[in-house]
């Protein structure tokens, strides 16, 4: 027997990832009661198939990278990495799959978790279809936010559903290391399971339809990542794609552009992201299902009349991580916040009630080796949109710090400077140890300190930061003066 059930409450939020956990946190902070609706994990793709997987996979490759550059150090990480240990730890930080931690961690916050598969049904209602086949009816008052991330995108194959390709989940969570692992794609993704899976013992083929790896990041960039990778023993193939692949006897075998063929154990489609939306309900309110959400800066869908419909995190297509996503659901709970309490809403750049950043700086690690860190614009950004950039350029490898860090250290750092009001814009950092230092590029963009203020924020000696300071002395060097 199937039960049906309506509950109203302020706010309704489709989707527990972190996303969805980050709106309902601030609405229910602000007093507004509220649901969250999950179909799957609390914790969403980051916690179970995405950041926490993979970087686990991940550290124990780079430390081993890094470790093999230290005199000293050196034989000891020669040696092939623990994969059974390392697959161990990565289910530990995956937390075996299980949401108990994060169902209790809604339950402490005050917020009420509904499993099912919701869906919108008109303004303001969202009815979810519960594991048990009933249907639960939510009201909303003032806000229901969609919150329902992104899955792989996979290409337009014959066969596919007899192939049974790897996604990101199967890449981030395999038991065991595949013998031969052909990947398909050059972005985050492609890049960061070539260099887990290659230093778990896999002999991975890349195959980049491009020529070049992590290609919407600076050209250095791809050169630095491709070079390790190659030293590593990947197989990397540029300028090609799959034609046909099928999966027989246990083996893939797979026909590529340019004539050649391949046989390996798993095919990872590692080609790109489509929003959750093909199945929620968004033609009961106008909307075409499958398409990503387009919001304005207060994260309120902007074709939906009446201000009640939100899209946070990678559902609204602004920046495809957990961190910005995040960032949205604070403001997004804030305007939620203000709009039900009557408050009026202050939208200006950099205000409580706009997602600013998502614009202007949007700060990202790229976990291979050399590790990868940008923020803000690109060169390739601002060839593109005709902005007039300063481009100031320095060898890592010359930095004491970097070379403390390894003495052969090989890396590079680039900061966009905006010639007329003597800001940085952008900066990208390439080498060891890199991502830490993003933190203080974003800072730097997001204040609008002009140079000559940085020019008093010394690093310390003997650190990766000292980047900074050579980065301030070559674009005074290329400029005349500070
Ligand atoms: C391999 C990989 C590695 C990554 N690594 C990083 C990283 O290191 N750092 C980083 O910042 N980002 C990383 N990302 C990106 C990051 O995973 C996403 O940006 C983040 O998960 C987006 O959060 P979200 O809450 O918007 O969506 P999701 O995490 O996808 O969560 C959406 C939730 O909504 C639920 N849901 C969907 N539809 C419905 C429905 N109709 N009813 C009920 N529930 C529903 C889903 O089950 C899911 O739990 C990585 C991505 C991948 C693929």
């Amino acid at each position: 027997m199937t039960t049906e059930d309506t509950r109203t409450y302020d706010v309704v939020v489709i989707g527990a990832g972190p996303v969805g956990e980050n709106v309902a946190d601030r609405t229910t902070a602000t007093g507004l009661s509220t649901v969250i609706v999950e179909n799957e994990l609390v914790g969403g793709e980051c916690s179970y198939w995405a950041c926490e997987p993979s970087k686990a996979l991940l550290r124990p490759a780079l430390l081993r990278a890094d470790a093999g550059r230290v005199p000293g150090l050196d034989p000891a990480a020669a040696g092939p990495l623990d994969a059974a240990a390392v697959l161990a730890h990565r289910d530990r930080m995956a937390a075996h799959w299980n949401d108990d931690g994060q169902v209790e961690w809604l339950r402490t916050a005050g917020i009420d978790l509904q499993r099912g598969h919701g869906r919108l049904d008109g303004p303001r209602r969202v009815a979810v279809t519960t594991p048990d086949g009933g249907t639960v009816h939510l009201r909303a008052r003032h806000a229901v936010a969609v919150c329902t991330g992104s899955g792989a995108a996979l290409p337009d194959l014959t066969g596919l559903a007899d192939l049974r390709p790897w996604t990101s989940r199967e890449a981030t969570s395999a038991a065991r290391p595949p013998g031969r692992l052909v990947i398909v794609g050059a972005g985050v993704v492609a890049t960061e399971m070539a260099t887990a899976w290659q230093a778990l013992g896999t002999e991975v083929t890349l195959l980049a339809r491009g020529t070049r790896l992590l290609p919407q990041m600076e050209p250095f960039v791809g050169e630095l990542v491709a070079d390790r990778l190659r030293e590593a023993g990947t197989d990397l193939r540029f300028g090609v794609t799959v034609r046909t692949a099928d999966r027989t006897g246990g083996e893939v075998r797979s026909t590529l552009s340019d004539g050649d063929r391949l046989t390996a154990d798993e095919i990872l489609f590692a080609t790109g992201r489509a929003p959750r939306t093909g199945d929620i309900g968004l033609e009961t309110v106008g909307l075409t299902p499958g398409d990503w959400l387009a919001t304005d800066d207060t994260l309120t869908v902007t074709a939906v009349p009446g201000d009640w419909l939100y899209a946070a995190g990678d559902v609204n297509r602004r920046a495809l991580l957990t961190h910005q996503g995040k960032y949205q659901a604070r403001i997004a709970g804030a305007v939620i916040a203000a709009r039900a309490l009557g408050t009026p809403l202050d939208t200006g750049r950099w205000s409580p009630h706009a997602s600013t950043a998502d614009l202007a700086a949007v700060p990202q690690v790229v976990f291979t080796d050399p590790e990868i860190a940008g923020v803000g614009l690109t060169t390739i950004e601002a060839r593109r949109t005709g902005r007039r950039v300063h481009v100031v350029d320095h060898d890592l490898g010359h930095v004491a710090g970097a070379i403390q860090h390894s003495p052969d250290y090989r890396g590079r750092a680039r900061a966009l400077i905006d010639p007329d009001r003597r800001t940085v814009v952008g900066a990208t950092f390439a080498g060891p140890g890199v991502a830490e230092l993003l933190h203080s590029a974003t800072v730097a963009i997001i204040g609008e300190i002009p140079v000559e203020r940085l020019w008093h924020a010394v690093p310390p000696f003997p650190t990766i930061s000292e980047v900074w300071l050579r980065l301030l002395e070559t674009y005074r060097d290329q400029q005349g003066s500070l």
